[in-house]
């Protein structure tokens, strides 16, 4: 089984094969898939079987893992690190970055090595990641895509309109189907895309929140027509205030898919709640705060054999929603995925010698709640006492709001007992071309 037959199966099984009717049949299910995941993954990885060594009272005498939820973790750079041994398949990571770094610059992403897909993912601290899939992995993920994705049964057809940095073979496959996808290049001027995305009229507009504002821009001055019946934020942050805009220019729910190079982590059910795809891979909580319901993801993805992913933690933030959501899912619901820690303020405290973390939502609805002239922001810290604050208003109520953002922000440090640092404003910069991610909240400096 190859190539289309292999993604349809993996939309199948997703979608109708992984109904758990509660919690604890979903968990034993989870342990099921993970214990023989290991059974044939960790004999072909040197890198676990050296990590877990001196962890013998986890195996018992066939291998088997009972406590495999309590195994020691791993991160991006613990993966980096032991990327030849990690592996299972013999790629070296420096034949493997030699080949990712000739893909970026040629912009050609289908690049290979011994049939394997390599892709980088970038961090702020300037860690690269580099991921190794299979052709059989690639196709799982397309079909666990189509599965959550799609607003109708797979027979119906869809026009699939994929704002992405380079296309993929990989879509090229579903395309013969009455699913049909339209590759957009998120690199070049939104401008070019209007005429193309007019004629095409996607039913399905898949973007990064940046693109899918400045399309609505272009909507709600009415030289982009289209009336795609599901909208879906990918790749940045979902900012409320971009949310609401979003969401009122194309009349659709802004629907989300947490999806990164490390996996498919969440997606949201139709009443636009994001759920984590725990029916795809295990994902356990590091909490930040936990009052706050604030948590750093751990996933362990028994679907990749090739670089296998066990108890990684990834840098993200995720919120808990508090409230179940009304569709009815055992699936964890949860209010926000906030960014990298990376981005979270750090101010010094006014009592005590020591710094207070301020979670980049806090400085989100700080700044929202603050007046409802704000279009667009952007907020850097740029050191322990300056931050650096530019806001899209319109001209006559600039000053007024300025003020208001200021005594907003000052709030927040108050209630958090930290020093008020230096306010600055800059002018706000709209960039209708995509050179990087865009962070409205983000961090310039290491703590
Ligand atoms: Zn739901």
């Amino acid at each position: 089984m190859n190539g289309l037959p292999r993604i349809i199966w993996y939309y199948l099984v997703t979608k109708y094969g992984r109904k758990f009717n509660s919690r604890t049949s979903l968990i034993n299910w989870q342990n099921q898939q993970v214990m023989s995941f290991l059974k044939q993954v960790l004999p072909k990885s040197s890198f676990y079987r050296k990590y877990y060594q001196s962890l013998n009272k986890y195996f018992d005498h066939n291998l088997n893992i009972h406590e495999w939820r309590d195994l020691p973790i791993i991160d991006k750079s613990i993966m980096m690190e032991n990327f030849d041994d990690l592996n299972t398949v013999g790629i070296k990571k420096s034949a493997a970055l030699e080949v990712a770094l000739s893909a970026e610059k040629s912009r050609n992403f289908a690049a290979t090595l011994n049939g394997y897909t390599i892709g980088m993912s970038s961090g702020t601290s300037g860690n690269r990641g580099l991921f190794a899939v299979s052709q059989s992995e690639q196709q799982a993920w397309a079909g666990a895509i189509l599965a959550k994705g799609l607003p109708q049964p797979i027979t119906t057809p869809q026009r699939i309109a994929f704002f992405l940095r380079a296309n993929s073979n990989l879509y090229e496959t579903v395309n013969k189907q009455r699913i049909q996808f339209q590759y957009f290049d998120l690199f070049k001027p939104v401008e070019s895309h209007f005429a193309k995305l007019n004629e095409y009229a996607p039913t399905i507009l898949v973007a990064p929140p940046s693109m899918l504002r400045l399309l609505a821009d272009a909507k709600n001055n009415n030289i982009l027509n289209i009336n795609p019946i599901k909208v879906i934020s990918v790749a940045e942050v979902l900012d409320p205030l971009d949310e609401v805009y979003i969401r009122k220019s194309f009349n659709q729910i802004v629907h989300q898919f947490y999806q990164c190079t490390e996996g498919f982590l969440g997606y949201t059910c139709e009443y636009g709640t994001l759920h984590l795809n725990e029916d795809i891979l295990v994902i356990q909580k590091e909490y930040v705060d936990r009052d706050a319901g604030k948590f750093m993801p751990i996933i362990t993805d028994f679907n990749r054999r090739t670089q296998p992913i066990i108890r990684y933690r990834l840098d993200d933030i995720i919120t808990e929603r508090k409230m179940p959501c009304r569709c009815g899912s055992i699936l964890i619901p949860i209010e926000s995925i906030e960014g990298r820690r990376d981005d979270i303020f750090y101010l010094p405290s006014k009592i005590e010698d020591k710094l207070i973390p301020i979670f980049p939502d806090f400085i989100r609805r700080a700044i929202i709640i603050a007046s409802e002239n704000i279009q667009e922001y952007q907020v850097v810290q740029k050191s322990l006492d300056v931050i650096v604050i530019s806001l899209k208003v319109a001209t006559e109520v600039y000053e007024p709001v300025k003020i208001l953002v200021t005594q907003s922000l000052h709030n927040l440090f108050n209630q958090s007992h930290c020093r008020v640092p230096e306010i600055i404003y800059q002018e706000y910069e709209v960039s209708t071309i995509h050179h990087s991610k865009l962070r409205r909240v983000r961090r310039e400096f290491s703590v």
